[in-house]
């Protein structure tokens, strides 16, 4: 299926804050990349969202490199482990997440997303389902968006 534009934006799409988690979420406990990782990045990408990656235990600009996938992130941010939205700020994070990609519910809970099972089987194919999901999103107007042209939308 092929309804993007050449450059590769949906056509009448959302362009999306996509945020992925790291242990258990992209690199799983035996060190290995979860199935997909880098398609479903690629597919993120060419689809005109932003991907950022954070991780309660620091910025992880090196494990995306070790494993070829650095190309594909924005920015990297420590991610708050409780009081996800207040603390936004304070770890320098400049936007709300619209989607996140997360092993702990209460991130997911907090922001919206999908909560990621901690394991994966080796025919794991979750991460397909994030893109279908967050491609589906995008592609939905927006509810709740009853602004009138040129109010101001106050954000954060
Ligand atoms: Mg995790």
């Amino acid at each position: 299926m092929s309804d993007h534009n050449e450059e590769g934006r949906p056509p009448n799409g959302r362009s999306l804050n996509v945020f992925f988690d790291v242990d258990n979420t992209l690199i799983m406990w035996n060190g290995k990349l979860r199935n997909h990782t880098e398609h479903v990045f690629q597919q993120l990408k060419e689809a005109g969202h932003t991907i950022y990656v954070w991780s309660g235990v620091g910025i992880r600009r090196w494990d995306m490199k070790r494993h070829n996938l650095d190309q594909y992130v924005t920015d990297y941010f420590i991610k708050p482990l409780e009081k996800h939205h207040e603390k936004l700020d304070a770890l320098g994070v400049p936007m709300i997440p619209d989607y996140v990609i997360d092993d702990h519910k209460t991130v997911v809970d907090a922001f919206g997303g999908y909560h990621i099972p901690d394991m994966a089987k080796p025919d794991d194919e979750e991460l397909l389902h994030v893109l279908a999901e967050i491609m589906e999103m995008a592609a939905l107007p927006t509810l709740g968006d009853t602004e009138e042209p040129g109010s101001t939308v106050a954000i954060g």
